[in-house]
């Protein structure tokens, strides 16, 4: 089938690949000069197994991390009501079930296309308060033998797990992933689109998809415009369409299916596209440092992989000799992509808890990105309600984990087969209308 692919952050490329692994014809409309540019820019990529224990531990009963600040109301609500013990089990079987399909089929890609990017193993999770740590032991006791990858580490053994991470007088002990996974999302992202051009997919920059149509049996028309870059904010302006560049698309053909990767696309282009109620808009600040000296960074300086504090809702991981940290997750859209300092301050405040001098902030780049969150922690993957037409975005903190297992669940259902492990009806866009 020839499919457009509309969007190219992490989500879009891992579709665009999994598509041509098929042997479709994806072709990328991305409205910014290259992949990556918006929420996947300098975002934080941290995945294992079973992830949302840490956020339970420290009493998220629905395993949805909760965004700071308030707003949002409805989105608010559904969360509320998604944390329902009813609704919980089977979200939370299958959030696991795509972080084991995403690493699955993420390792599947790295041994097939020889995907070169920075990626470290180990994730820990630490915990402060006595309450935190009896639930945490609890659920392990009730999960454990689902999710043998995870493991309690006593304060004291913490080194031992994290040689670089300092010890601190109340953390009391840690959730502890060994073969937890931190990447450098972007890297991971350009070896996608390479590989995906290898396998015969276009990518079209700076073309801003304005519209979208369908007559019966005619297959969908793709209206676009072509954009300039504005030097000056790094954001696009709109410009009257030029000529068409070499690699650009036939315009003429039509598509026999669109796959929309970005919460803004559907929000404009699909009729009732339901934007603030089912996904919310979230931002998120992210700090990335280099480590104070790059010829250590092989060893015990700064995170073996990832640290988390699920209390505090801050990551801190490895990238090569770098050390990216995030912020909690706020609802609402980003003014910017430069995060204030009331942002940065605790980023800062943790790297220098956790790993003291192992970086060197004075060389920080500072960027506030955002995602769609949604209410259930759930993404949202399938028909959009009109026949070749396909919703894949709503990956919140979970695009680079879970992404390689989405893609291939819509390509399956794009396919007509039955998806593999996981309940598609779960993740399926009509269980938000
Ligand atoms: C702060 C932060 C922390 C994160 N932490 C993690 C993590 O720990 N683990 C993990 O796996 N993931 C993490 N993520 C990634 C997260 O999962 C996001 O969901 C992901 O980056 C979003 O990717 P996307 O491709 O869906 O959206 P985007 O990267 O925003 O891409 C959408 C693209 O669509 C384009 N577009 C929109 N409308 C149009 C149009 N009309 N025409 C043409 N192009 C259009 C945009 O220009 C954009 O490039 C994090 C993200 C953020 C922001």
């Amino acid at each position: 089938m020839r499919i457009a692919v509309i969007g190219a952050g992490l989500t879009g490329v891992t579709t665009a690949l999994e598509l041509s692994i098929r042997g479709h014809e994806a072709v990328v409309f991305e409205r910014r000069s290259g992949i990556a540019a918006e929420g996947s820019h300098a975002l934080p990529c941290v995945a294992a197994r079973g992830l949302w224990l840490a956020h339970a531990a420290v009493g998220a009963a629905s395993g949805v991390p909760a965004p700071a600040g308030r707003g949002q109301w409805l989105w608010q609500w559904r969360r509320h009501r998604s944390a329902q013990p009813a609704a919980v089990l089977p979200r939370l079987a299958a959030q696991e079930a795509l972080d084991a399909a995403g690493a699955a089929r993420r390792a599947a890609w790295r041994a097939a296309y020889e995907l070169a990017y920075d990626h470290h193993s180990g994730v820990v999770a630490v915990l402060r308060r006595p309450a935190d740590v009896q639930r945490a032991r609890a659920l392990l006791d009730t999960h454990a033998a689902r999710m043998p990858g995870v493991r309690w580490v006593e304060a004291d053994a913490l080194p031992q797990a994290d040689p670089g991470l300092a010890g601190a007088a109340d953390v009391r002990g840690a959730l502890h992933w060994p073969a937890g996974e931190a990447a450098n999302g972007r890297q991971f992202a350009h070896a996608v689109k390479a590989a995906a051009q290898d396998l015969g997919a276009k990518f079209l920059f700076q073309v801003d998809v304005t519209a979208l149509s369908s007559a019966a049996g005619a297959g969908w028309r793709v209206a676009r415009q072509r954009r300039a870059e504005d030097a000056d904010s790094g954001l696009a302006t709109r410009q009257p369409p030029t000529a068409v560049p070499d690699e650009d698309d036939d315009e003429t053909v039509p598509f026999d299916a669109v796959v929309l990767c970005s919460r803004a696309a559907v929000v404009r282009l699909v009729p009732g596209g339901r934007g603030g109620a089912a996904w919310g808009a979230a931002v998120q600040a992210t700090v990335t440092v280099p480590l104070r000296d790059a010829q250590h960074a092989a060893e015990a300086v700064g995170p073996h992989g990832a640290w988390l504090d699920p209390l505090a809702r801050i990551t801190l991981h490895r990238m090569g000799d770098r050390v990216r940290a995030a912020g909690p997750w706020q609802l609402g859209e980003p003014a910017g992509a430069r995060p204030g300092a009331d942002a940065v301050q605790p980023l800062f405040a943790a790297l220098e808890q956790a790993y003291p001098g192992a970086t060197r902030t004075a060389r920080a780049q500072l960027w506030r990105g955002a995602a769609a969150l949604t209410a259930d922690g759930l993404p949202v993957v399938g028909p959009a309600g009109q026949p070749g037409l396909w919703l894949h975005h709503g990956l919140a903190a979970r695009a680079w984990s879970w992404g390689p297992a989405t893609s291939a669940l819509l390509a399956d259902l794009i396919d007509g087969r039955a998806p593999d492990g996981i309940d598609a009806a779960l993740l399926s866009p009509a269980r938000l209308r």
